[in-house]
């Protein structure tokens, strides 16, 4: 942020020449270190909910289908339904694998909807269980929600057409930037719908990136700091192996404990990136309590789980230290 402030980033005109520099290097930079394939775009939004927005105003025309086992995924079907009445879903259980080969996908689903982490309780889908989403249902497009697991895990984009998360999860930067990775089938189907409606409609933003350049004056602290970022960040394989091992350990050092537990009890879709504690509610509410005192924030409970557990968020910009400070605790008054 001071380089940002010394190279005059936060005073940049957005239609200047260097802003269409560091917007151009943020996208290379996103695109290099998380190996987006060839072809697909990167874009920027404000936030990850603004790329549900875009998901339906310009890739649905009537129907979106929702899988999801979780709150941001069930919000993001009622998102869905505001703009599409006709929008549909399943939820799945806490405990099971994502269904890919249910029968409950409706034939005239044009976009399928999968929340890759939910946030809100800690599972995620497996890249294999993408995989054969993608090889059951080959014509529909297929958009994930990654906004926890996005610059933390090494997702195989090739598997959906549409990927949209934020910076303030995985990426560690200050809320208020989205990020939308699109294929080139996805943008075909939004040529076919046409939608040219909205400020933020896809084509019209699309037009502009390719420009380096946006509809509306964007987040230019945001592009930039998300650039530095990529920039320092080791490789996105060897930032997952790191997160997988000290989620590894989470789970087994929360096993030792009677009193609070893994809210998620199936190893195959516990999350790396949060990790879910459940415990009675007077639990709960006292643990908060005691961290609160120790200068330790505890991340609340959402969602139908919002009273009953709390989350460690395993994201690449919490170091060590934290780690060890949060444990010892635990261990202290769990
Ligand atoms: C945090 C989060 C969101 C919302 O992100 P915004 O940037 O606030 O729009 C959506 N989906 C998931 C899975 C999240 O974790």
């Amino acid at each position: 942020m001071l380089d940002a402030f010394d190279e005059g980033i936060v005073q940049m005109n957005h239609r200047s020449s260097g802003f269409m520099e560091v917007c151009r290097k943020a996208i290379e930079e996103v695109k290099q270190k998380l190996h987006v394939p060839e072809g697909y775009s990167v874009l920027f939004t404000s936030s990850a909910t603004e790329g549900w927005e875009i998901v339906s105003q310009s890739l649905t025309v009537q129907k979106s289908f929702h899988l999801y086992n979780g709150a941001f995924g069930k919000k993001w079907l009622e998102y869905a339904k505001r703009i599409h009445p006709e929008a549909a879903g399943q939820a799945f259980g806490l405990e099971e694998e994502l269904p890919a080969k249910t029968g409950a996908i409706p034939p005239d689903a044009e976009v399928l909807c999968v929340t890759q982490n939910e946030t809100s309780n800690g599972t995620q889908v497996k890249k294999e269980t993408l995989r054969q989403l993608r090889e059951q249902y080959p014509t529909p497009l297929i958009a994930v929600d990654a906004t926890s697991s996005l610059g933390g895990v090494a997702l195989d984009f090739t598997t959906a057409d549409v990927w949209l998360g934020s910076v303030q999860k995985c990426f560690g930067l200050p809320s208020g930037l989205g990020i939308l990775i699109c294929s080139p089938k996805a943008m075909e189907v939004a040529k076919q719908i046409g939608d040219w409606q909205y400020y933020n409609s896809l084509l019209f933003v699309h037009e502009n990136f390719e420009q380096f350049q946006t509809p509306y004056t964007p987040n230019v602290l945001g592009i930039y700091l998300l650039m530095r970022v990529m920039q320092m960040r080791e490789s996105i394989e060897s930032i997952e192996r790191n997160l997988r091992q000290q989620a590894a350990a989470w789970y087994a050092f929360l096993g030792q404990f009677t009193a609070m537990q893994p809210l998620v009890q199936n190893e195959a879709v516990r999350s790396d990136t949060v990790i879910t504690v459940a415990a009675d509610e007077k639990r709960v509410t006292a643990l908060k309590e005691k961290a609160k005192q120790k200068g330790i924030t505890l991340g609340n409970g959402y969602g139908d789980w919002k009273n009953t557990t709390f989350r460690i968020a395993n994201f690449p910009a919490i170091t060590q230290e934290e780690i060890v400070v949060l444990k010892d605790f635990l261990r202290a008054e769990g």
